[in-house]
């Protein structure tokens, strides 16, 4: 599955000036815009084109030019830059319609002043200094949601942080556009893992719908034998599968049976243009396992999925996902498990009944089988692993009533203290930042979920980006959170987001 449904997602480079400089002037304008547009297209690394613009220099052109970037369904955002001064009531219009995400760059064509040749031309051309203040001043007065960045386009730190913004937007453009399909509804009397759907669609776009399970068991039944001799195959070249498991074993019917599973749920997510899914072991129908390896591998290739029925999770996993395309690190659900609370030695093991997402490991995982202590079917086959150490984050979203709210924990993914032999599922260990009490602490405070996304892939600004593009409050706990000003965050985005929400 590709990053989003759009072939090259594109942000387009608007440059701001004005008619009164004259021919000459705007020529140097346009040139050098053209050429800092070229020269971020080289150093970002978001999987966007970013496509220059004509110079814009009064206000229906402006305006005509958001409708078009509104339109367009390969622009996924705008970045924005005032080479020179362009009055800023030109782009009141404009901007109140723009409906894709806005990036304001503040830069400037040259790096070092020329000092000893510095004249009135020079002057006159390179004005970003004020002519983005003016700017800056229109977006506050309208209330304009975008993310600033300043300095120059060499800069890696600038293209940094344009990336992770471009990465933000191509995920909330896929999300706009995203269908999820829920085998069954939530797990019975779980609180977190429900929600309003019909806000999310508003808010995010996002489709989400329920499907009886048979209708999935249907498609199943009838995958073909050939199609699962292929797949059974690809599964020996993949992983260390157990002996009992191949061909010769005496389970080889279970992984047959987990091989229909997936080609199964495989073609009705595809057919049916679903770019994430939920499933609820309470809820099989005629499935004679709970789909395990099936869905650990629809996760790998960028299925976003949550465990009983928790739709939420599944449309961040694959938001996530796509933000991710290309980058080394994974992306999985998740679900704090339980701890090790050893002083000082403090650590939370994560993992699921199955679904942790291979993409975290650069390890062969094992395919293995084992019974499952919860439900009443068939033993179900598993990928089982341990998560790569390194830098993450874990983000979890869950519904307020009045918002969304998106909590975002930094950590470090870390090996097990010792060997996890008689775990039979996949997992990961991790270190919560700044420590696990004052985490675990901000967390429930937050009334954030069990159930999470894992990613080492993306971190703390792409989500942060994220937020700002759909109006959902992020919390981050990290290094410098303290149970106190976290409890004082909490209360003033209370109130923040009321107020901004209207009455
Ligand atoms: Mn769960």
């Amino acid at each position: 599955m590709t990053s989003t449904t759009i072939p090259t997602p594109e942000v387009w480079f608007l440059t701001g000036s004005q008619s009164l400089y004259g021919p000459e002037t705007l020529d140097q304008v346009a040139a050098q815009s053209r050429e800092i547009a070229d020269r971020l297209a080289t150093r970002t690394d978001a999987g966007v084109r970013i496509v220059w613009k004509p110079v814009l220099l009064d206000a229906v052109s402006i305006h005509r030019q958001m409708l078009d970037a509104n339109s367009s369904p390969e622009c996924v955002g705008v970045i924005a830059w005032m080479h020179t001064f362009s009055p800023a009531k030109m782009w009141i219009s404009g901007l109140d319609a723009l409906q894709k995400p806005l990036l304001h760059l503040h830069t400037q064509a040259g790096v070092a002043l020329p000092w000893s040749t510095i004249d009135m031309d020079f002057m006159n051309l390179n004005q970003a200094a004020h002519g983005d203040r003016e700017f800056g001043y229109i977006q506050s007065r309208i209330g304009v949601a975008r993310k600033t960045v300043a300095g120059h386009v060499d800069s890696p730190a600038v293209a940094v942080r344009v990336s992770h913004w471009a990465r933000a937007a191509v995920g909330r453009s896929a999300l706009r556009q995203l269908r999820l399909a829920r085998f069954g509804d939530n797990m019975r009397d779980v609180a977190v893992t429900e929600g309003d759907k019909v806000e999310a669609q508003l808010r995010f776009g996002v489709s989400v719908n329920t499907y009886g399970v048979n209708d999935l068991v249907a498609v199943v039944d009838q995958v073909p034998d050939h199609e699962i001799d292929k797949l059974v195959t690809e599964y020996a070249d993949t992983y260390r599968v157990a002996p009992e498991l191949l061909p010769t074993g005496d389970r080889h019917e279970s992984l047959r049976y987990g091989a229909r599973i997936e080609l199964g749920l495989r073609s009705f997510l595809t057919e049916g243009g679903f770019g994430a899914f939920t499933t609820n072991f309470e809820d099989l129908g005629g499935l004679r396992q709970l789909p395990g390896l099936a869905v650990q591998r629809l996760m790998a290739d960028g299925f976003g999925f949550g465990g009983e029925g928790d739709w939420k999770t599944s449309v961040l996993l694959r938001t996530m996902k796509v933000m991710a395309h290309g980058l080394p690190g994974g992306t999985s659900f998740m679900e704090d498990y339980t701890y090790h609370l050893v002083p000082g030695e403090e650590k939370i093991l994560g993992a699921h009944m199955l679904e942790v997402c291979p993409s975290i490991t650069s390890s062969q995982p094992s395919l293995e089988i084992h019974p499952l202590s919860i439900g009443d079917r068939e033993d179900p086959v598993r990928l089982r692993f341990t998560a790569d150490p390194g830098a993450a984050v874990v983000a979890g979203l869950s519904d307020l009533g009045d918002r969304f709210r998106l909590t975002v924990n930094e950590v470090d993914v870390v090996e097990p203290d010792e060997e996890l032999p008689q775990l039979p599922v996949a997992c990961a260990v991790w270190q919560p930042h700044p420590s696990l009490s004052t985490s675990a602490e901000s967390w429930l405070m937050a009334g954030a979920p069990h159930h999470t996304v894992l990613s080492k892939a993306i971190g703390v600004e792409v989500l942060d980006d994220f937020a700002e593009m759909t109006g959902t409050e992020m919390l981050v706990i990290d290094a410098e959170t303290t149970t106190r000003s976290f409890q004082r965050e909490l209360r003033w985005n209370a109130a923040y987001h009321r107020l901004a929400g209207g009455l």
